[in-house]
């Protein structure tokens, strides 16, 4: 065990180097059931982040963020500029549904699910197949350079990288159709920004998977600052059994612990290898725990070897620990749990009465009206519509009570499906209607869909 891994039994106060070069992590191998639990959660995400980008809808990319176009395409539904108040109110729904998730069952995002620490153990698993498990890996590393660890070394990068390159294409083919970008990265035509945001992308999941690690989860991530927070007693965390492992010593198999007057604890140090982070969970619940359980399976495993209960470490609340009955139900959660499904009932609601036409009314600047040969004044309006639908629409023009006005241009159209049109419209006041003046109008179109409510938008008409 690194002497930095050693807690400190005396009293003397642990002098700490704020500048002192962390030591570096060679975390050992382990398997057991929260592990698998991750390995299929991580799978199913992976498959679903590299496998997405090549789904086809509609005779387009599936989720496609069409940024020069200005609409994110999700499966049948278009996103426009006028519905980023849906895609703020999704990321407030987001962020409320990682409070609810953390009040209860603490770091679960971080362990399973956060993108750092799924590419991380991918990157632990590169770092096993090549250099092998954590005492080989040290041994390697203290040891004389040789042909064999160079090509470890060249291998393991290797794959760091092909991993690397694979997410920032992923990733930029969400912005740039994907079946576009690779023809064009293999005939070396990618555009600069494109070339920059996979750089950018590679070496970030390089770096970040590869090289900084924990530094991630300990230093740079604002959420493992502020969720500490939210944890209180009632909180489901990975915790040590203090009074069942203490005092901790080593012994020999089947001699009983309390003849002896040791705990559960043979300190094999197993649950400190086993941990991304390097951190002693049998020192208490630290920032640098990020609820992987790596050490509840590797702390089970020994336990099993033992013969004795598994869960010395488990899941478990500081109620549970110190003998209390624990509150799963209680008013921090009820009310993150109750605002979140308001805010999703809300979402959906909002989602599905979004209307598939946008319209916009200009009037025009350059000229307040004009008067014609025949004495009637005209005014002129240019109608921007914009057809959010998957099918293309035939729309109709009308204005609301339109009194003496009368129509000087075609009052019917057609946009096509997720086209934004321009559409002129003349509308005139008979030279014998003169006295009746400026109004205020309504335009109002509807379309040969019937599921489609027509749409207003007000504007003036001006005479002299
Ligand atoms: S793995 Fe279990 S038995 Fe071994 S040191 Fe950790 S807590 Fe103690
Ligand atoms: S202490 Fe245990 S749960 Fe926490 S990060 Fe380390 S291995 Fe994972």
């Amino acid at each position: 065990m690194p002497e930095s891994d050693q807690p400190n039994y005396s009293n003397e106060p642990e002098l700490i180097d704020l500048y002192q070069k962390p030591d570096k992590i060679y975390t050992r191998s382990f398997k057991g059931y929260f592990r698998n639990l991750r390995l299929a959660g991580g799978a199913f995400l992976f498959l679903l982040y590299f496998g997405t980008a090549w789904l086809n809808w509609g005779g387009r990319q599936a989720v496609l963020f069409d940024l020069p176009e200005r609409k994110f395409h999700i499966f049948s539904a278009t996103f426009w500029p006028q519905d980023f108040i849906l895609l703020s109110w999704l990321l407030i729904i987001c962020a409320f549904g990682l409070f609810a998730i953390t009040v209860f069952a603490g770091r679960i995002w971080c362990g399973y699910t956060c993108p750092q620490s799924v590419f991380t153990w991918v990157f632990m698993w590169a770092e096993k197949i090549t250099e092998g498990d954590r005492n080989q890996r040290m041994r390697r590393d203290k040891g004389p350079i040789s042909v064999g660890k160079i090509l470890r070394k060249l291998a393991k990068h290797g794959i760091w990288l092909g991993v690397s390159v694979a997410t920032a294409i992923t990733f930029v083919g969400y912005f740039t159709p994907i079946r576009d970008l690779v023809p064009d990265m293999l005939s070396w035509q990618v555009n600069a920004s494109a070339l920059f945001w996979l750089g950018f992308f590679t070496v970030a999941t390089y770096a970040n998977a590869g090289w900084l690690r924990e530094m991630v989860c300990l230093h740079m991530c604002p959420y493992a600052r502020f969720q500490s927070v939210m944890f209180d007693r009632d909180t489901l965390v990975v915790a040590y059994d203090y009074n069942r492992g203490e005092s901790r010593g080593s012994r020999k198999r089947g001699v009983d612990p309390k003849s002896q007057g040791l705990g559960d604890c043979i300190d094999c140090s197993v649950c400190v290898q086993v941990c991304p982070t390097g951190i002693d969970i049998r020192n208490g619940l630290q920032i640098g725990c990020i609820g992987c359980a790596a050490c509840i399976d590797a702390c089970d495993d020994i336990m099993d070897k033992m013969n004795y209960e598994k869960g010395l470490i488990r899941y478990t609340t500081d109620s549970e620990l110190s003998g209390k009955k624990t509150h799963f139900l209680r008013p921090q959660l009820l009310i993150y749990t109750g605002l979140l499904v308001a805010m999703i009932g809300l979402f959906i609601w909002s989602l599905s009465s979004r209307s598939a036409l946008e319209l916009d009314v200009l009037r025009d600047r350059n000229q307040l009206y004009r008067t014609s040969s025949d004495g009637s004044i005209e005014n002129t309006y240019t109608l921007k519509l914009a057809n959010k639908d998957q099918r293309p629409l035939s729309m109709t023009v009308k204005v609301k009570d339109m009194g003496s006005l009368s129509s000087r241009s075609d009052m019917h159209f057609t946009v096509n499906a997720g086209e934004v049109a321009q559409h002129v419209v003349r509308l005139a006041l008979p030279a014998e209607s003169l006295d009746s003046g400026s109004r205020d109008i309504e335009f109002i179109i509807s379309t040969d869909q019937p599921d489609i409510p027509p749409v207003t938008a007000e504007s003036r008409f001006i005479a002299p």
